[in-house]
């Protein structure tokens, strides 16, 4: 895939230069999060764009809490928020802020645009105010639009006194009521809540609309350029309309990009939040969440989302990525940095018959092929290996080139070349043991006399010395494939089968102490990490972050 073409960054290009917009300054960006819950993908996409411009241009970049709405936002969503950030490898240095610190400031410029008679206080109640927006042929209708600047003034204090319920007043910008823009009908920016701030207390009981509020802290803090979603197109000449007509000490500049989507996933907060507080999943960090946690937890890379972020780019139209692709992002990192080692999901025995009972000896194994400085392992080999239950069949299926008594020879990984030679029933009749012979001339895995070895590799591990381990499996949390399109309720779209957990896993010894964030490849199948919050040296927990066999390289 090549680097898609970036018009932001050709934007700022033309701005930066001599005679542009912002010539000889140094580009400055920021992250506007609402703390209201945690970071998703959707999020990752924002902070590259955002801390990536500014760190492509030498700029900086501010972290800024918007808090303007006084609901419900926590201080344990302002610190994860801070956390994931910083895990993905931006930093906003000592720029971190509050939007509400701003408040004060506001309200002076709201106080200016009323002497500047650019805003009225309104009296329409909110079902009023619908009803008086007109439509494309009719212009909006507006009572108080003619209201003396004097008197505007007067009930703009008093609004803030807290003299007046909730809904009674609003402050509202004069631009034009007959705009094609619904945003330039006079949209209120200002109104009356008697609710607590959670930073502010009770200082504040009128707060102002997004819409008023945004452009005023972007241009306090010196950002030239306000990046963000699509969904603010129609409101740009709004944020233009605020940043010309109040005293702000700089004019940004808003470019809007595409929202990232991702199939069998849903990217709103409030939706996941709903799933975190009715108990479908685990937590803001269940290793199925399209959370920043919830994607470290399962063992993402930061480097594998930044690298799934540049490549999607950046573009005008809202689309769906497949997650396919992000899992591919994922592999690809993985397949260079981690060491790989030997697990067993579904165990059984084999025994090699003739192979000495009480002898045992240890193999020289590469921790990484692609990586000859992740050095080599010894792995212990004895007369009892666990290998899954299903590389044996007692009565073969057509193709299957696995373990079937009398079937073809394979080799155990790194060890021996064998032959299955039968099994051992319990008394119902269940296989308990597999039984096979070994060539002692096959050391290592490869035949003295180079012949071609027709049966699978299947990988196993030492009975004596396994470590035991419980081993999650995932699929995608929704089933359908867009689980967020309109026309859904994405609660009727949840995959039932999107955890499996495998207990009484076994591993090899080298992983005994393995501990969070320790990720392998186990062979054949996948990538595993120890899990960040279940996982302690007793009782290891891994989860598969992404299996082996990539669909995406196919299509
Ligand atoms: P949500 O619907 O998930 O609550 P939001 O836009 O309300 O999303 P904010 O916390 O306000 O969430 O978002 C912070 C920044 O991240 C904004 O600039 C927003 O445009 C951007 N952002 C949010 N979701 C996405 C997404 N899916 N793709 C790209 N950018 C996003
Ligand atoms: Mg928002």
């Amino acid at each position: 895939m090549e680097e898609s073409t970036n018009f932001i960054h050709a934007f700022i290009e033309e701005d930066i230069a001599p005679g542009g917009r912002f010539a000889g300054q140094q580009v400055h960006t920021r992250f506007p999060p609402e703390p209201n819950g945690y970071l998703h993908i959707g999020h990752c996409k924002a902070l590259c764009i955002d801390f990536g411009t500014a760190e492509k241009f030498g700029g900086l970049c501010n972290l800024r809490m918007d808090d303007t709405n006084p609901a419900k936002e926590d201080t344990e969503y302002v610190e994860a928020i801070q956390e994931d950030i910083h895990w993905l490898g931006f930093d906003w240095g000592d720029r971190f802020f509050y939007g509400s610190d701003y408040f004060e400031q506001d309200y002076a410029y709201a106080v200016e645009l009323i002497e500047k008679g650019l805003a009225y206080v309104c009296e329409l109640t909110a079902e009023e105010f619908v009803r008086c927006r007109g439509d494309l042929t009719h212009p909006a209708v507006s009572p108080y639009r003619d209201r003396p600047i004097a008197e505007s003034l007067d009930l703009f204090a008093r609004m803030r006194a807290g003299e007046f319920p909730d809904g009674k007043y609003t402050l509202r910008a004069k631009i034009d009521l007959a705009s094609g823009n619904f945003n330039l009908r006079d949209p209120v920016i200002y109104r009356i809540r008697h609710v607590e701030h959670h930073r502010q207390g009770t200082a504040w009981c009128i707060y102002p609309m997004y819409d008023f509020a945004h452009p005023i802290q972007d241009a306090l803090e010196g950002i030239t350029h306000s990046l963000c979603t699509l969904e603010f197109e129609e409101h740009r000449p709004l944020y233009d309309w605020v940043v010309n007509n109040v005293s702000v000490p700089c004019k940004p500049r808003q470019i809007e990009f595409a929202r990232l989507g991702i199939n069998y996933t849903v990217m709103s907060k409030r939706k996941l939040r709903e799933l975190v507080n009715r108990g479908l999943v685990s937590g803001w960090d269940d290793p199925r969440m399209p959370t920043l946690c919830g994607l470290r937890r399962r063992g993402y890379t930061p480097a594998s989302i930044r690298n799934f972020c540049e490549r999607i780019g950046v573009a005008k139209v809202n689309s769906t990525i497949e997650f396919g692709f992000l899992e591919h992002c994922l592999r690809e990192d993985l397949n260079r940095h981690a060491n790989r080692a030997m697990a067993v999901l579904h165990p059984i025995r084999l025994t090699m018959t003739n192979y000495p009972e009480g002898k045992s000896e240890e193999f020289d194994v590469e921790n990484n092929p692609e990586d000859p400085a992740a050095g080599t392992r010894k792995v212990r080999f004895s007369r009892t290996v666990y290998i899954e239950a299903d590389d044996f069949l007692e009565t073969p299926v057509p193709k299957f080139k696995r373990l079937y008594p009398d079937g073809p020879e394979c080799r155990l990984k790194g060890a021996y070349l064998i032959r299955c030679t039968g099994c051992v029933r319990d008394a119902d009749g269940n296989v308990t043991e597999v039984l096979a012979t070994y060539d002692p001339e096959s050391a290592g895995g490869n035949p003295a006399d180079g012949r071609k070895v027709k049966g699978a590799t299947i990988h196993w591990v030492d009975v004596e010395t396994a470590v035991d381990a419980e081993i999650r499996l995932y699929d995608n949390l929704f089933a359908d494939e867009a689980p967020d399109a309109a026309d859904k309720n994405y609660m009727d779209c949840l995959n039932p089968n999107s955890l499996t957990v495998c207990t009484g896993c076994k591993l090899e010894r080298a992983l005994a102490g393995a501990a969070a964030p320790d990720t392998f490849q186990f062979l054949r199948l996948g990538y595993f990490c120890v899990d960040n919050r279940d996982s302690t040296p007793d009782h290891l927990v891994f989860n598969r972050s992404v299996a082996l066999k990539d669909s995406f390289v196919k299509k």
